[in-house]
């Protein structure tokens, strides 16, 4: 059977192949230790030409925390010279970047497309049906299960203080928003303000802050 993605879609991915590739896992289709210098692209820079390679490095992504997790979902293709994501190639149908039968090999912008296909609820929901079925079939992929987990966990806990604030400010009727939302600015207003109290104390917060915002930038309310 091909180690390529893209020798699936000529077959639309029939029950019958999805299933087998669901057994297999994304690792079987990754090819991350092919050889990449045939994925040069030569792009025009203002008057100059920049050549760019699709780079191994994607294959790792830094998280909040600084913690390094694979991209299980990544794969390559050998015969396309481009990426796929894994999970959604088998199960979107929408035509959402990654997941076309030509995947993609946009070298100049992939940095930003790999960070805004994972942070897709789409991908999401494609990464939450691949877990399921690979569970029903009875091959659980833990690395990717505890990774998925690790992410949803790290939310929860930022979002459990955020409701925290949110409550307390109601209960007393007070405002969010100050004058500015510049971190360490004593007219940021209530919200940020509060935030930065519980860091004081919340290890949890202090590092998300220190990964999220430096103090004296702009740090947008949504952005938390
Ligand atoms: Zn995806």
């Amino acid at each position: 059977m091909s180690h390529d993605i893209a020798d699936y879609f000529h077959e639309n991915f029939t029950e019958k192949s999805r299933e087998i590739l669901i057994r297999k896992g994304p690792a079987y289709l990754q090819n991350k230790d092919s050889d990449f210098s045939d994925t040069s692209k030569t792009y025009t820079d203002g008057d100059r030409s920049v050549t760019r390679y699709f780079n191994k490095s994607l294959f790792i992504r830094k998280l909040k925390n600084n913690e390094s997790v694979e991209r299980k979902w990544l794969l390559f293709s050998p015969s396309k010279n481009s990426v796929f994501c894994f999970s959604c190639s088998l199960f979107n149908s929408s035509d959402l970047n990654l997941c076309s039968s030509s995947g993609c090999s946009d070298w100049k912008h992939i940095n930003h497309i790999i960070l805004a296909h994972e942070n897709n609820p789409a991908h999401r929901r494609s990464m939450i049906t691949y877990l399921a079925r690979s569970k029903a079939v009875g091959r659980v992929d833990i690395d990717l299960i505890s990774q998925h987990q690790k992410e949803v966990d790290y939310w929860k806990n930022v979002l459990k203080r955020i409701v925290a604030v949110v409550k307390f400010l109601t209960s007393r009727g007070l405002p969010f928003r100050g004058d500015n939302e510049i971190l360490g600015s004593p007219n940021n207003g209530n919200y940020l303000g509060c935030v930065e109290l519980l860091s004081e104390f919340d290890p949890f917060i202090a590092d998300h802050l220190k990964n999220f915002g430096n103090p004296g930038k702009v740090f947008l309310l949504k952005g938390f």
